[in-house]
């Protein structure tokens, strides 16, 4: 029997893998495709600390300083900082060295086997597409569209949002620079980047669900940019945003996608997960020690994540929905905004861990606050 099964060799389940094999737990890892990485959906661009957190050192494609943000006026600004605030990561290369670690350490890994249910009793085992598995406990890594999650109840995050990208044959001037569109004819919802990668470059947005598939509004892009016949690759996905009102259950625990664990201002998941990893490991590796793996002993796992950075999430999620509210005249006016107060001083500050930080800030000038009244009683309509 094993002490632990993980569904998914995504960051999640590599990172939980290795750290229980390191604490010497026998780990094994159940992964539906044939190797780590693939397919891929996601941009790649993560902080720095976050590199830090994969404890691995993935290829950089680029070293990012700043942003160029552009608003349905066709105005843009400009937000260039001396210091890096993030790196675009080879992101099958993420993956397959952090499952290679855990396989140094110890961890097995069945690639081609498909999760397919399970069932929980003095132990739990878990049925796939090639044999069943019996083990002590069960992480669900198995992201976005997660099973595992729903096995818990209704388990569903607040929304998804839709994401496509692309890469293209055109390399980017400043390599430092990305590029941020918004706006409700750009993107519905979210927001569009353009970034570099080096000898190419990715381009893509993510929409809300409401807005329908989002090939369309990038086939828009792209035709716009000039680029609509240098496609490389395609790539889509979909994001949960929103914490999952159940983490954990008998014997079975979430992270991940499969938890809800993303910023929801920018659909960056790879920040919390990494974060969540701590405490997936206390509570396992608490409740092995103790023979103690039921529902209610694995209670403390949500409240630690949400101690921890999980209430930031759910602020950030408020914010998200004043967002959606926006309109392209809402977005035109915060340019106004920005550009009357002076704020461009403020976004260099900018943390992509925590970017509504920066709103904090902003709004703790009593100035700034009153003249964004107007602003604020527009989204709350
Ligand atoms: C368009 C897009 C852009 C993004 N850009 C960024 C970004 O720039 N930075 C960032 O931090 N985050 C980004 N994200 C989010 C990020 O990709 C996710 O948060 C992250 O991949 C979550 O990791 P995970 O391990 O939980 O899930 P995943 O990476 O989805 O891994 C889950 C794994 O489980 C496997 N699996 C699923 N079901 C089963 C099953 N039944 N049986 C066996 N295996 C199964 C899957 O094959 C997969 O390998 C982006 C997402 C999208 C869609």
């Amino acid at each position: 029997m094993h002490d632990v099964i993980i569904v998914g060799a995504g960051p999640a389940g590599n990172l939980a893998a290795r750290t229980l094999a390191e604490k010497k737990y026998e780990v094994i890892v159940l992964e539906e495709h044939e190797s780590p990485g693939l397919p891929m959906h996601c941009t790649g661009f993560i902080s720095e600390e976050t590199l830090r957190m994969s404890r691995v050192k993935p290829d950089i494609y680029s070293t990012i300083y700043g942003a160029e943000v552009t608003f349905p006026n066709g105005q843009s600004i400009e937000v260039r900082s001396d210091k890096p605030k993030g790196v675009m990561i080879d992101r099958v290369d993420l993956e397959v060295k952090m499952a290679e670690a855990a396989q140094k350490a110890g961890a097995d890994y069945c690639f081609n086997e498909r999760y397919q249910g399970h069932t929980v009793g003095d132990a739990v085992v878990v049925d796939t597409t090639v044999r069943p598995h019996r083990g002590k406990v069960l992480i669900g890594a198995d992201g976005a569209n997660s099973q595992i999650a729903m096995s818990l109840g209704d388990n569903r995050p607040n929304e998804y949002i839709r994401g496509i990208q692309v890469d293209v044959d055109y390399a980017m001037e400043d390599q430092e620079m990305l590029k941020l569109y918004l706006g409700n004819t750009v993107a519905p919802g979210f927001f569009a980047w353009a970034i570099p990668c080096g000898d190419f470059t990715r381009i893509g947005l993510c929409s809300s669900w409401s807005a329908g598939p989002p090939s369309e509004y990038l086939s828009d892009i792209l035709v716009r940019m000039g680029f609509h016949d240098k496609v490389l690759k395609v790539y889509s996905g979909k994001i949960p945003l929103g914490i999952r009102p159940y983490l954990s259950g008998d014997r079975v625990l979430l992270t991940g996608d499969a938890a809800g664990f993303v910023k929801p201002l920018s659909g960056g998941g790879l920040y919390p997960t990494f974060k969540a990893n701590a405490h997936l490991m206390t509570s396992i590796t608490n409740g092995l020690d103790s023979d103690a793996l039921y529902s209610r002993d694995l209670s403390e796992y949500s409240r630690n994540c949400m101690d921890d950075f999980g209430r930031e999430l759910e602020r950030s999620y408020q914010l998200r929905k004043r967002y959606k509210k926006l309109t392209d005249s809402d977005f035109n006016r915060i340019y106004d905004y920005i550009q009357k107060n002076d704020l461009i001083e403020y976004a260099k500050d900018i943390d992509i861990d925590h970017p509504a930080d920066v709103v904090k800030k902003v709004l703790k000038v009593p100035s700034l606050l009153f003249s964004a009244i107007p602003l604020f009683m527009r989204s709350v309509r």
